[in-house]
């Protein structure tokens, strides 16, 4: 559809936000649903931040996504923070509406949605979240409120798995190293293992966490947040033991249609953002190891 004066617009500001794959994946929906939308980036400085957040009702935009370095500080720019997104720490979309800004993080339903529609249920169930970053605490935020029974953080850092646990004082969590023997037992008793670290990312697929994946229980669903390779080497050796896997693919799609049905008050393509996504992750593998 082509661009005029009353096109809809929706943003994404991060910076640097040139690598980012949410364009092509909003733009695609977009050109499906023949709405008269544009997804554009906005690269903004850090220094610029709460200039143009307070620009986005001005300049006639509808919502944004907010990505790296901005998921934290731009909160304080807003006029509504959801119950979702202050549980999470980190806004990565906004909806202007009548002029307020609301965020919302769609990182944290996005990824229970994906296990939900992938068939997985986390209801009574053991988690293993190894990592303690901004994903972890998204992933959750999402696991807040599931019913989970129990969700043990394993990180390289004490201090890191412990000031996350303590963020959620209703979930049932605690911390452990993972590299003390405690972690090795928590392996055997855990329902779902998420791996919430960048370890095994493109271009550094052969890397995998230090995860021994014959020690899990036989039915132990295996997550991996990252989605460029879609299949991870952890992915790839757990589902070659026998366990179910999920990629983080599915939660990238899941928090991108979100977004959209946030924006637009519509049911998302999700299966047309899917395959933008997909296109995306082989492009983007075949340019990187063309440049290397
Ligand atoms: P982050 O905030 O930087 O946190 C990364 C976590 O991983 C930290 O706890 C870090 O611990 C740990 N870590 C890093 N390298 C490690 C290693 N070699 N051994 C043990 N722990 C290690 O990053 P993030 O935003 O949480 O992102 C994590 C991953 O999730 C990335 O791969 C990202 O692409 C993915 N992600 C996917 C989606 C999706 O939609 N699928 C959404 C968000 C994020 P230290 O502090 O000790 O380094």
């Amino acid at each position: 559809m082509a661009i005029s004066g009353t096109t809809h617009k929706v943003g994404l500001i991060g910076w640097p936000v040139g690598h980012s794959f949410s364009p092509e994946i909003h733009n695609a929906a977009f050109s499906y649903c023949q709405l008269d939308y544009v997804y554009v980036p906005l690269p903004v400085e850090p220094d610029q931040l709460g200039l143009a957040v307070q620009g986005l009702s001005a300049l006639g935009f509808s919502g944004a996504n907010v990505t790296i370095p901005h998921k934290i500080a731009v909160m304080e720019y807003l006029d509504v923070i959801d119950a979702t997104a202050r549980l999470a720490g980190a806004v990565n979309t906004i909806v202007v509406q009548q002029g307020k800004l609301i965020g919302y993080n769609t990182d944290a339903r996005g990824f229970i949605t994906a296990l939900e529609q992938n068939g997985f249920a986390v209801q009574g169930k053991r988690v293993l979240l190894l990592g303690a970053g901004g994903a972890a605490r998204a992933v959750l935020a999402g696991l807040a409120g599931s019913g989970v029974e129990l969700v043990v953080v394993a990180a390289r850092q004490a201090d890191q798995a412990q000031q996350l646990v303590e963020l959620f004082p209703t979930v049932s969590v605690k911390s452990v190293l993972w590299s003390s023997p405690a972690f090795q037992q928590e392996v055997g008793q855990a329902d779902f293992i998420i791996q919430a670290t960048p370890i095994g990312m493109y271009p550094h697929c052969e890397a995998m966490p230090p995860l021994p994946i014959a020690q899990l229980k036989p039915a132990a669903v295996v997550c991996d947040l990252i989605y460029n390779p879609v299949t991870t080497k952890l992915l790839e050796q757990s589902a070659a033991a026998g366990h179910p896997v999920l990629s983080g693919l599915s939660m990238l799609v899941e928090q991108a249609a979100l977004a959209f049905e946030y924006w637009i008050g519509q049911a998302a393509p999700r299966q047309t953002m899917g395959q933008a996504a997909r296109k995306l992750v082989l492009k983007n593998s075949i340019l990187l190891t063309k440049n290397k």
